[in-house]
Protein backbone atom coordinates (compact mmCIF):
# COMPACT_ATOMS: atom_id res chain seq x y z
CA UNK A 1 0.00 0.00 0.00
CA UNK A 2 2.52 2.50 0.65
CA UNK A 3 5.22 1.72 -1.77
CA UNK A 4 5.62 5.07 -3.61
CA UNK A 5 6.09 5.41 -7.01
CA UNK A 6 7.85 8.39 -8.63
CA UNK A 7 6.06 9.54 -12.16
CA UNK A 8 8.61 11.88 -13.58
CA UNK A 9 5.72 13.69 -16.44
CA UNK A 10 7.52 15.12 -18.98
CA UNK A 11 5.86 16.19 -22.00
CA UNK A 12 7.22 16.67 -25.11
CA UNK A 13 7.69 19.47 -26.43
CA UNK A 14 6.56 21.61 -29.60
CA UNK A 15 4.93 19.46 -32.51
CA UNK A 16 4.17 16.07 -30.49
CA UNK A 17 0.24 15.76 -29.87
CA UNK A 18 1.00 13.22 -27.09
CA UNK A 19 2.25 13.51 -23.49
CA UNK A 20 4.85 11.05 -23.00
CA UNK A 21 5.32 9.87 -19.16
CA UNK A 22 8.39 8.72 -17.59
CA UNK A 23 8.03 6.35 -14.50
CA UNK A 24 10.91 5.74 -12.10
CA UNK A 25 10.02 2.97 -9.18
CA UNK A 26 11.79 4.22 -6.00
CA UNK A 27 10.81 2.95 -3.26
CA UNK A 28 10.03 -1.17 -4.30
CA UNK A 29 6.84 -2.91 -3.75
CA UNK A 30 4.50 -1.36 -6.93
CA UNK A 31 3.73 -4.30 -9.13
CA UNK A 32 5.05 -4.59 -12.67
CA UNK A 33 1.66 -5.02 -13.67
CA UNK A 34 1.05 -1.71 -12.00
CA UNK A 35 3.56 0.11 -13.71
CA UNK A 36 2.96 -1.60 -17.66
CA UNK A 37 -0.42 -0.22 -16.63
CA UNK A 38 0.24 2.90 -16.04
CA UNK A 39 2.54 3.06 -19.21
CA UNK A 40 -0.13 2.19 -21.16
CA UNK A 41 -2.19 4.67 -19.84
CA UNK A 42 -0.41 7.66 -20.34
CA UNK A 43 1.59 6.43 -23.63
CA UNK A 44 -1.81 4.79 -25.45
CA UNK A 45 -4.80 6.49 -24.29
CA UNK A 46 -4.06 9.72 -22.52
CA UNK A 47 -6.03 12.68 -24.03
CA UNK A 48 -4.23 15.79 -22.39
CA UNK A 49 -7.00 16.89 -19.65
CA UNK A 50 -6.03 16.34 -16.22
CA UNK A 51 -7.20 18.02 -12.62
CA UNK A 52 -4.07 18.58 -10.11
CA UNK A 53 -5.34 17.41 -6.96
CA UNK A 54 -2.77 19.72 -4.40
CA UNK A 55 -3.57 16.72 -1.05
CA UNK A 56 -1.33 18.86 0.88
CA UNK A 57 -3.51 22.00 0.32
CA UNK A 58 -5.94 19.66 2.17
CA UNK A 59 -3.69 19.37 5.28
CA UNK A 60 -3.03 22.98 5.27
CA UNK A 61 -6.74 24.01 5.00
CA UNK A 62 -7.70 21.25 8.30
CA UNK A 63 -4.75 23.37 9.78
CA UNK A 64 -6.33 26.54 9.85
CA UNK A 65 -9.51 25.19 11.13
CA UNK A 66 -7.82 23.92 14.14
CA UNK A 67 -6.06 26.97 14.58
CA UNK A 68 -9.89 28.56 15.29
CA UNK A 69 -11.49 25.80 16.77
CA UNK A 70 -11.12 24.44 20.53
CA UNK A 71 -9.23 21.82 21.12
CA UNK A 72 -12.04 19.42 22.16
CA UNK A 73 -14.29 20.00 19.16
CA UNK A 74 -14.09 17.47 16.66
CA UNK A 75 -13.43 17.71 12.81
CA UNK A 76 -16.26 15.92 10.04
CA UNK A 77 -14.52 16.21 6.56
CA UNK A 78 -17.52 15.99 4.54
CA UNK A 79 -16.59 14.45 0.88
CA UNK A 80 -19.77 13.91 -0.39
CA UNK A 81 -19.94 14.19 -4.30
CA UNK A 82 -16.82 12.56 -4.86
CA UNK A 83 -15.44 15.08 -2.49
CA UNK A 84 -16.58 18.27 -4.27
CA UNK A 85 -14.71 16.62 -7.50
CA UNK A 86 -11.55 16.54 -5.89
CA UNK A 87 -11.41 12.87 -4.87
CA UNK A 88 -13.25 11.26 -2.08
CA UNK A 89 -10.79 8.48 -1.25
CA UNK A 90 -7.93 10.28 -1.61
CA UNK A 91 -9.09 13.42 0.35
CA UNK A 92 -10.52 11.47 2.75
CA UNK A 93 -6.86 9.50 3.70
CA UNK A 94 -5.71 12.87 3.86
CA UNK A 95 -8.12 14.60 5.65
CA UNK A 96 -8.26 11.95 7.93
CA UNK A 97 -3.88 11.98 8.44
CA UNK A 98 -4.75 15.40 9.06
CA UNK A 99 -7.03 15.85 12.39
CA UNK A 100 -10.34 15.08 10.49
CA UNK A 101 -11.83 12.15 12.72
CA UNK A 102 -14.91 11.82 10.62
CA UNK A 103 -16.08 11.77 7.33
CA UNK A 104 -19.86 12.47 5.92
CA UNK A 105 -21.01 11.95 2.83
CA UNK A 106 -24.81 12.45 0.95
CA UNK A 107 -25.13 9.00 -0.46
CA UNK A 108 -25.12 5.19 0.68
CA UNK A 109 -23.45 4.22 -2.10
CA UNK A 110 -20.64 6.79 -1.31
CA UNK A 111 -20.32 5.78 2.08
CA UNK A 112 -19.96 2.18 0.90
CA UNK A 113 -17.14 3.14 -1.98
CA UNK A 114 -15.23 4.73 0.89
CA UNK A 115 -15.80 1.25 2.92
CA UNK A 116 -14.78 -0.64 -0.13
CA UNK A 117 -11.65 1.09 0.04
CA UNK A 118 -10.46 0.50 3.41
CA UNK A 119 -11.30 3.61 5.40
CA UNK A 120 -12.62 2.16 8.81
CA UNK A 121 -13.23 5.84 9.99
CA UNK A 122 -16.94 6.98 11.23
CA UNK A 123 -18.86 8.04 8.45
CA UNK A 124 -22.00 10.17 8.27
CA UNK A 125 -24.92 9.68 5.95
CA UNK A 126 -26.03 13.18 4.87
CA UNK A 127 -28.91 12.74 3.10
CA UNK A 128 -31.73 10.17 3.43
CA UNK A 129 -31.17 6.86 3.29
CA UNK A 130 -33.87 5.40 1.13
CA UNK A 131 -36.25 2.47 2.62
CA UNK A 132 -34.27 -0.88 1.76
CA UNK A 133 -31.02 0.87 2.31
CA UNK A 134 -30.63 -0.24 5.68
CA UNK A 135 -29.12 -3.41 5.71
CA UNK A 136 -26.07 -2.08 3.81
CA UNK A 137 -25.88 1.35 5.94
CA UNK A 138 -25.39 -1.29 8.92
CA UNK A 139 -23.49 -4.22 7.01
CA UNK A 140 -20.90 -1.25 6.25
CA UNK A 141 -20.89 0.62 9.64
CA UNK A 142 -22.36 3.52 7.94
CA UNK A 143 -23.93 6.29 11.07
CA UNK A 144 -27.68 7.03 9.21
CA UNK A 145 -29.27 10.70 9.64
CA UNK A 146 -32.71 9.72 11.41
CA UNK A 147 -35.35 12.61 11.38
CA UNK A 148 -38.73 10.81 11.35
CA UNK A 149 -40.66 8.24 13.07
CA UNK A 150 -40.95 6.12 9.85
CA UNK A 151 -37.06 5.78 9.21
CA UNK A 152 -36.40 5.16 13.49
CA UNK A 153 -38.72 1.87 12.71
CA UNK A 154 -36.77 0.50 9.79
CA UNK A 155 -33.65 1.13 11.32
CA UNK A 156 -34.60 -0.37 14.88
CA UNK A 157 -36.14 -3.32 12.97
CA UNK A 158 -33.21 -4.25 10.85
CA UNK A 159 -30.92 -3.74 14.31
CA UNK A 160 -32.97 -6.35 15.79
CA UNK A 161 -32.68 -8.57 12.78
CA UNK A 162 -28.78 -7.88 12.29
CA UNK A 163 -28.08 -7.89 16.38
CA UNK A 164 -26.35 -4.76 16.38
CA UNK A 165 -27.20 -1.39 17.67
CA UNK A 166 -27.55 1.26 15.50
CA UNK A 167 -26.06 4.66 15.88
CA UNK A 168 -28.01 7.12 14.85
CA UNK A 169 -27.24 11.29 14.21
CA UNK A 170 -31.04 12.81 14.63
CA UNK A 171 -31.35 15.89 11.97
CA UNK A 172 -33.17 18.70 12.98
CA UNK A 173 -34.87 21.21 11.13
CA UNK A 174 -34.08 24.68 12.66
CA UNK A 175 -34.76 26.89 9.72
CA UNK A 176 -33.00 25.27 6.61
CA UNK A 177 -36.55 23.81 5.81
CA UNK A 178 -34.86 20.60 3.70
CA UNK A 179 -34.43 17.56 5.81
CA UNK A 180 -34.88 17.36 9.43
CA UNK A 181 -37.32 17.15 12.25
CA UNK A 182 -39.31 20.40 13.12
CA UNK A 183 -39.07 21.30 16.36
CA UNK A 184 -42.70 20.72 17.04
CA UNK A 185 -42.45 17.51 15.56
CA UNK A 186 -40.01 16.48 18.27
CA UNK A 187 -41.85 15.22 20.94
CA UNK A 188 -43.45 12.47 18.68
CA UNK A 189 -40.20 11.22 17.34
CA UNK A 190 -38.78 11.11 20.78
CA UNK A 191 -41.37 9.46 21.97
CA UNK A 192 -40.89 6.69 19.21
CA UNK A 193 -37.63 6.49 19.54
CA UNK A 194 -37.35 6.13 23.14
CA UNK A 195 -39.93 3.01 22.68
CA UNK A 196 -37.84 0.93 19.59
CA UNK A 197 -35.12 -1.18 20.42
CA UNK A 198 -31.47 -1.33 19.10
CA UNK A 199 -31.37 2.38 18.82
CA UNK A 200 -29.04 4.66 20.02
CA UNK A 201 -28.68 8.65 19.23
CA UNK A 202 -25.00 8.81 19.29
CA UNK A 203 -25.12 12.48 17.59
CA UNK A 204 -27.64 15.42 17.17
CA UNK A 205 -27.25 18.34 14.07
CA UNK A 206 -29.02 20.72 12.55
CA UNK A 207 -28.06 22.70 9.14
CA UNK A 208 -27.07 26.50 8.44
CA UNK A 209 -29.28 28.13 5.88
CA UNK A 210 -27.07 31.71 6.27
CA UNK A 211 -23.92 31.26 7.62
CA UNK A 212 -22.33 32.40 4.75
CA UNK A 213 -24.11 35.89 4.98
CA UNK A 214 -23.01 38.92 6.69
CA UNK A 215 -26.03 39.15 8.43
CA UNK A 216 -26.43 36.68 11.09
CA UNK A 217 -29.76 37.14 12.54
CA UNK A 218 -31.16 33.74 10.92
CA UNK A 219 -27.81 32.04 11.69
CA UNK A 220 -28.56 33.05 15.69
CA UNK A 221 -32.03 32.12 15.49
CA UNK A 222 -31.56 28.65 14.49
CA UNK A 223 -28.69 28.31 17.08
CA UNK A 224 -31.00 29.30 19.82
CA UNK A 225 -34.04 26.98 17.90
CA UNK A 226 -31.26 23.91 18.13
CA UNK A 227 -30.40 24.45 21.56
CA UNK A 228 -34.18 24.52 22.57
CA UNK A 229 -34.21 21.18 20.75
CA UNK A 230 -31.41 20.08 22.71
CA UNK A 231 -32.62 20.42 25.79
CA UNK A 232 -36.04 18.68 24.87
CA UNK A 233 -33.42 15.64 23.85
CA UNK A 234 -31.65 15.86 27.36
CA UNK A 235 -35.17 16.10 29.39
CA UNK A 236 -36.29 12.90 27.19
CA UNK A 237 -32.98 10.87 28.61
CA UNK A 238 -31.04 10.66 25.91
CA UNK A 239 -27.37 11.68 26.08
CA UNK A 240 -25.62 12.25 22.56
CA UNK A 241 -21.88 12.47 22.37
CA UNK A 242 -21.89 14.98 19.31
CA UNK A 243 -23.91 17.85 18.88
CA UNK A 244 -23.08 20.00 16.41
CA UNK A 245 -24.40 22.49 13.85
CA UNK A 246 -21.38 24.37 11.79
CA UNK A 247 -20.66 23.80 8.15
CA UNK A 248 -17.78 25.72 6.93
CA UNK A 249 -18.89 29.26 7.12
CA UNK A 250 -20.37 28.72 10.65
CA UNK A 251 -17.29 27.60 11.50
CA UNK A 252 -15.48 30.15 10.20
CA UNK A 253 -18.16 33.04 11.63
CA UNK A 254 -20.13 31.73 14.67
CA UNK A 255 -17.97 30.64 17.45
CA UNK A 256 -20.77 29.96 19.44
CA UNK A 257 -21.96 27.31 16.60
CA UNK A 258 -18.54 25.28 17.09
CA UNK A 259 -19.94 22.65 19.62
CA UNK A 260 -18.48 19.14 19.50
CA UNK A 261 -17.96 18.88 16.31
CA UNK A 262 -17.78 20.87 12.64
CA UNK A 263 -18.25 19.93 9.63
CA UNK A 264 -15.80 20.76 6.93
CA UNK A 265 -17.11 20.82 3.20
CA UNK A 266 -15.99 23.33 1.12
CA UNK A 267 -13.30 24.77 2.58
CA UNK A 268 -11.58 21.94 3.22
CA UNK A 269 -10.97 22.28 -0.56
CA UNK A 270 -9.86 25.59 -0.01
CA UNK A 271 -12.46 27.84 -1.18
CA UNK A 272 -14.65 30.60 1.16
CA UNK A 273 -18.20 29.20 1.19
CA UNK A 274 -19.13 33.10 -0.26
CA UNK A 275 -18.05 36.45 -1.10
CA UNK A 276 -19.55 38.13 2.38
CA UNK A 277 -17.17 35.49 4.77
CA UNK A 278 -14.07 37.46 6.11
CA UNK A 279 -11.18 35.53 4.39
CA UNK A 280 -8.80 36.86 7.06
CA UNK A 281 -10.34 34.36 9.72
CA UNK A 282 -8.34 31.43 7.71
CA UNK A 283 -5.96 31.14 5.28
CA UNK A 284 -7.33 29.18 2.79
CA UNK A 285 -5.31 27.40 -0.39
CA UNK A 286 -6.96 26.10 -3.24
CA UNK A 287 -6.75 22.43 -3.66
CA UNK A 288 -7.68 21.49 -7.48
CA UNK A 289 -5.92 22.78 -10.90
CA UNK A 290 -7.57 22.13 -13.89
CA UNK A 291 -5.47 21.78 -16.89
CA UNK A 292 -5.20 20.52 -20.33
CA UNK A 293 -2.56 21.11 -23.68
CA UNK A 294 -3.24 23.07 -27.47
CA UNK A 295 -3.73 19.38 -29.84
CA UNK A 296 -4.31 21.51 -32.54
CA UNK A 297 -3.33 25.23 -34.18
CA UNK A 298 -4.83 26.75 -37.62
CA UNK A 299 -4.65 30.53 -38.84
CA UNK A 300 -8.18 31.29 -40.14
CA UNK A 301 -8.03 34.40 -42.49
CA UNK A 302 -10.71 37.42 -41.57
CA UNK A 303 -14.18 36.40 -41.87
CA UNK A 304 -14.08 32.73 -40.95
CA UNK A 305 -16.59 30.91 -38.70
CA UNK A 306 -15.52 29.22 -35.85
CA UNK A 307 -17.67 26.51 -33.66
CA UNK A 308 -20.99 25.39 -34.15
CA UNK A 309 -23.53 28.07 -35.66
CA UNK A 310 -20.57 30.24 -36.87
CA UNK A 311 -21.57 32.42 -34.37
CA UNK A 312 -17.77 33.45 -33.96
CA UNK A 313 -16.10 35.03 -37.41
CA UNK A 314 -12.69 36.30 -37.01
CA UNK A 315 -12.10 39.84 -37.34
CA UNK A 316 -8.29 39.20 -38.26
CA UNK A 317 -5.81 36.75 -39.38
CA UNK A 318 -6.61 34.77 -36.24
CA UNK A 319 -4.44 32.04 -34.14
CA UNK A 320 -7.22 29.71 -33.50
CA UNK A 321 -5.75 26.69 -30.65
CA UNK A 322 -8.19 23.75 -30.10
CA UNK A 323 -8.07 22.53 -26.92
CA UNK A 324 -9.67 18.78 -26.24
CA UNK A 325 -11.60 19.51 -23.29
CA UNK A 326 -15.34 20.34 -23.42
CA UNK A 327 -18.94 20.65 -21.70
CA UNK A 328 -19.06 16.81 -20.93
CA UNK A 329 -15.91 17.28 -18.99
CA UNK A 330 -17.54 20.42 -16.77
CA UNK A 331 -16.40 22.88 -19.23
CA UNK A 332 -19.63 24.53 -18.83
CA UNK A 333 -20.68 26.09 -22.51
CA UNK A 334 -22.47 29.15 -21.53
CA UNK A 335 -18.24 30.20 -20.80
CA UNK A 336 -18.11 31.60 -24.16
CA UNK A 337 -21.00 34.23 -23.79
CA UNK A 338 -19.74 34.99 -20.78
CA UNK A 339 -16.52 36.15 -22.65
CA UNK A 340 -14.58 33.40 -20.55
CA UNK A 341 -10.57 33.02 -21.28
CA UNK A 342 -8.38 30.42 -20.29
CA UNK A 343 -4.22 30.78 -19.26
CA UNK A 344 -1.64 30.07 -22.07
CA UNK A 345 2.03 30.86 -21.79
CA UNK A 346 0.85 33.38 -18.68
CA UNK A 347 -1.43 35.09 -20.52
CA UNK A 348 -4.91 34.97 -20.64
CA UNK A 349 -6.35 33.92 -24.26
CA UNK A 350 -10.49 34.20 -25.16
CA UNK A 351 -12.69 31.14 -25.53
CA UNK A 352 -13.96 31.37 -29.57
CA UNK A 353 -17.07 30.23 -30.92
CA UNK A 354 -19.30 27.71 -29.13
CA UNK A 355 -18.10 24.92 -26.75
CA UNK A 356 -18.44 21.62 -27.95
CA UNK A 357 -18.83 18.14 -26.10
CA UNK A 358 -15.21 17.68 -25.82
CA UNK A 359 -13.29 20.52 -27.11
CA UNK A 360 -12.93 23.86 -27.93
CA UNK A 361 -11.52 26.46 -29.38
CA UNK A 362 -9.47 29.81 -28.02
CA UNK A 363 -7.91 32.83 -30.10
CA UNK A 364 -4.22 32.44 -29.49
CA UNK A 365 -3.01 35.03 -32.04
CA UNK A 366 -1.53 37.23 -29.06
CA UNK A 367 0.16 34.72 -27.64
CA UNK A 368 4.01 34.77 -28.92
CA UNK A 369 4.89 31.32 -29.54
CA UNK A 370 2.10 29.14 -29.06
CA UNK A 371 2.77 25.92 -29.98
CA UNK A 372 0.95 22.16 -30.12
CA UNK A 373 1.65 20.59 -26.56
CA UNK A 374 1.44 23.61 -24.64
CA UNK A 375 0.14 24.10 -21.56
CA UNK A 376 -3.53 25.83 -20.80
CA UNK A 377 -4.78 26.54 -17.20
CA UNK A 378 -8.61 26.49 -17.16
CA UNK A 379 -8.61 26.65 -13.07
CA UNK A 380 -5.12 27.81 -11.33
CA UNK A 381 -2.47 28.92 -11.82
CA UNK A 382 0.31 30.11 -14.83
CA UNK A 383 3.09 32.64 -14.65
CA UNK A 384 1.60 36.11 -12.86
CA UNK A 385 -2.09 35.01 -13.94
CA UNK A 386 -4.47 32.90 -11.50
CA UNK A 387 -7.78 31.80 -12.35
CA UNK A 388 -9.98 30.41 -9.24
CA UNK A 389 -13.33 28.26 -9.47
CA UNK A 390 -14.74 31.38 -7.73
CA UNK A 391 -14.05 33.61 -10.83
CA UNK A 392 -15.92 30.65 -12.87
CA UNK A 393 -18.27 30.39 -10.68
CA UNK A 394 -19.13 34.29 -10.90
CA UNK A 395 -19.04 34.16 -14.66
CA UNK A 396 -21.99 31.85 -14.53
CA UNK A 397 -23.91 32.86 -11.88
CA UNK A 398 -23.39 30.10 -9.77
CA UNK A 399 -21.56 28.96 -6.62
CA UNK A 400 -17.91 27.72 -6.43
CA UNK A 401 -19.02 24.24 -5.22
CA UNK A 402 -21.20 23.48 -8.69
CA UNK A 403 -17.59 24.18 -10.64
CA UNK A 404 -15.30 21.69 -8.96
CA UNK A 405 -18.49 19.25 -8.12
CA UNK A 406 -19.09 19.13 -12.16
CA UNK A 407 -15.56 18.68 -13.19
CA UNK A 408 -16.33 15.76 -15.28
CA UNK A 409 -15.23 12.03 -14.35
CA UNK A 410 -13.45 11.81 -17.72
CA UNK A 411 -10.86 14.22 -15.98
CA UNK A 412 -8.41 11.89 -14.65
CA UNK A 413 -7.16 13.24 -10.59
CA UNK A 414 -3.73 13.19 -10.45
CA UNK A 415 -3.13 13.37 -6.31
CA UNK A 416 -0.08 15.03 -5.24
CA UNK A 417 1.60 14.87 -2.03
CA UNK A 418 4.75 16.21 -0.85
CA UNK A 419 5.36 17.67 -4.40
CA UNK A 420 5.06 13.58 -5.53
CA UNK A 421 2.16 12.28 -7.17
CA UNK A 422 0.94 9.26 -5.27
CA UNK A 423 -2.03 8.29 -7.23
CA UNK A 424 -4.01 8.63 -10.54
CA UNK A 425 -7.60 7.70 -10.80
CA UNK A 426 -9.14 8.02 -14.47
CA UNK A 427 -11.94 5.99 -15.82
CA UNK A 428 -9.95 3.23 -16.62
CA UNK A 429 -9.48 3.12 -12.77
CA UNK A 430 -6.75 3.52 -9.89
CA UNK A 431 -3.51 3.48 -10.61
CA UNK A 432 -0.13 3.00 -7.92
CA UNK A 433 0.46 4.43 -4.55
C1 LIG B 1 -22.72 19.74 2.32
C2 LIG B 1 -23.02 19.86 3.74
C3 LIG B 1 -22.07 20.40 4.62
C4 LIG B 1 -20.78 21.04 4.16
O1 LIG B 1 -21.05 22.42 3.88
P1 LIG B 1 -19.90 23.40 3.38
O2 LIG B 1 -20.59 24.68 3.15
O3 LIG B 1 -19.38 22.81 2.10
O4 LIG B 1 -18.86 23.44 4.42
C5 LIG B 1 -22.35 20.35 5.98
N1 LIG B 1 -23.51 19.83 6.43
C6 LIG B 1 -24.46 19.33 5.61
C7 LIG B 1 -25.71 18.78 6.18
C8 LIG B 1 -24.26 19.34 4.23
O5 LIG B 1 -25.20 18.86 3.43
Amino acid sequence: MNSFVIFEISCLKSNSERAKFFLTEIAGGTSAMNMANLHEYFTTYHRPVWAEIDLDGIEHNLREFRRILPAQTQIMAVVKADAYGHGAYQVAQTALQSGASWLAVALVEEGICLRRKGITAPLLLLGISAPGTEHAVLEHDLRPMVCTVESARRFSECGQAMQKTVQFHLKLDTGMGRVGVRPDNLPTLLDTISDLPNLEMEGVFTHFAKADETDKTYSHLQIRRFQECLHRIRQGGFAPRFCYLANSAGTMELPDAHADMARIGISLYGMYPSAEVDPAIVHLKPVLCWKTRVVHLKTLPPGEAVSYGGLFVTQRPTVVATLPVGYADGFRRRLWKQHWHVLIRGQRAPIIGRICMDMCMIDATDIPGVMVGDEVVLIGSQGAETILADDMATALDTINYEITCLVGKRVPRIYRRQGEIIGIESLLGEHAA
